[in-house]
């Protein structure tokens, strides 16, 4: 929470250094430019630099340096403008200081009142941030628990699953015959909750993986590769199904390609599953770009999704039909929603019950 002070004239500095100090504001003095970059990196509450010494370079290596924080950080910088009259160029110099950032410019000569206030709302200001960060760690660290939760709850629940899946084969081969269809029936019954659960646990680790997407930015790639990849391992359903696709002009996006290809296969997965019985079926991927982003379209003729769960299918578990007719975990929407989102991207449907629905997502480019 210091407050670094640079004004290389006079006794600028050590003057500002007091008026802070007369509020208990704790205050240090780089000698130059370098100086004050070092003693940011190493913390500040903020900066109150004289506009004399921001030279070209130290403007530069400045917004190089505000660009490398992260999200939370907002450094306010506290700028003492040399004040007289309003010129062309000062206000052009005014301009390219506020594109740093988080700028209040305070015109000299000022008074201590004046800078001890601004100093005082600075601090306030990087109190605030300093919170959202603890906040921020504290919603990593328990991603992080969660997902090694998942890790181990899937890996631990595998285990007898694998036993129960195993010795029910056995039993079925071995003694299937000499049984009576009512026992036969409750042996089926076990094999294929074994198998339902082995695809819960699946998932439920492909959403812990989706979980754990570290908030990076990453290289463009083109989206047609994921898309066909998607394509691929859904060549059976697709075939089964007599579904006809029609696939636009593909962009770049953001986005790791193993994403983008989970994306597109639960969206296309469930417009195959969700089709009408009695139409072809049709689904068409396209895609635009608009503001930095990237925006893709899966839409298709099925069943559709009622107005009133546009919202509520995104969640985890959270299905619409659990009649059996269709088969799933409620999952899948709500990994699309979890990849999407750790991108900074955003996901929802237009649908018409009966007449199809048309999922949209977008990540930046
Ligand atoms: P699952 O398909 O395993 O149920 P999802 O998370 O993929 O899980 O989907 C959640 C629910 O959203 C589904 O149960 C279904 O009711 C609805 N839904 C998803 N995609 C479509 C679609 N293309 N058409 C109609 N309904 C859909």
């Amino acid at each position: 929470m210091r407050v670094l002070v640079l004004a290389p004239i006079g006794r600028d500095a050590a003057l500002l250094a007091d008026t802070l100090t007369a509020l208990q504001i704790d205050t240090a003095i780089p000698g130059d430019g370098p100086a004050l970059l070092r003693m940011l990196a190493e913390g500040a509450g903020s900066a109150i630099i004289a506009e004399e010494s921001l030279t070209a370079p130290l403007m530069r290596a400045l917004r190089e340096w505000l660009a490398s924080q992260p999200a939370w950080s907002d450094m306010p910088l506290l700028i003492l403008t040399s004040g007289g009259r309003a010129t062309r160029e000062s206000h052009d110099r005014a301009q390219e200081l506020q594109a740093l950032g988080n700028v209040t410019l305070i015109e000299r000569p000022a008074r201590p009142d004046t800078v001890q206030s601004a100093a005082r709302a600075a601090l306030r200001a990087r109190m605030r941030q300093y919170e959202i960060r603890s906040r921020q760690e504290a919603l990593v660290q328990a991603n992080a628990d969660l997902e090694q939760f998942a890790y181990s709850a899937s890996h631990d629940l595998r285990e007898p699953l694998r036993s129960i899946a195993i010795y029910s084969d056995l039993l079925a081969r071995s003694s299937g015959p000499a049984l009576n269809e009512k026992s036969r029936e409750f042996l089926c019954q076990i094999q294929s909750s074994a198998k339902r659960m082995y695809g819960l646990l699946d998932d439920l680790l492909t959403y812990a993986h989706a979980s754990s997407i570290p908030e990076e930015r990453v290289e463009p790639v083109h989206a047609l590769r994921p898309l066909e990849i998607a394509l691929e391992n859904l060549a059976g359903a697709i075939r089964e199904s007599h579904a006809q696709i029609s696939i636009g002009p593909m962009p770049c996006a953001r986005i790791h390609e193993s994403h983008l290809s989970q994306v597109f296969q639960n969206l296309i997965g469930n417009a195959i599953k969700y089709r009408k019985d009695d139409c072809a079926l049709r689904i068409e991927v396209s895609a635009r770009e608009a503001d930095g982003h990237a925006v893709f379209s899966v839409a298709d003729n099925g069943i559709g999704v009622e107005a009133a769960y546009k919202e509520t299918i995104f969640g985890i578990f959270k299905r619409l039909h659990a009649d059996g007719k269709y088969s799933g975990n409620g999952i899948g929407l709500a990994i699309c929603k979890r990849i999407v989102e750790r991108y900074h991207g955003r996901i929802w449907v237009d649908s018409e019950p009966g007449r199809g629905s048309n999922f949209f997502f977008l990540v930046p480019n």
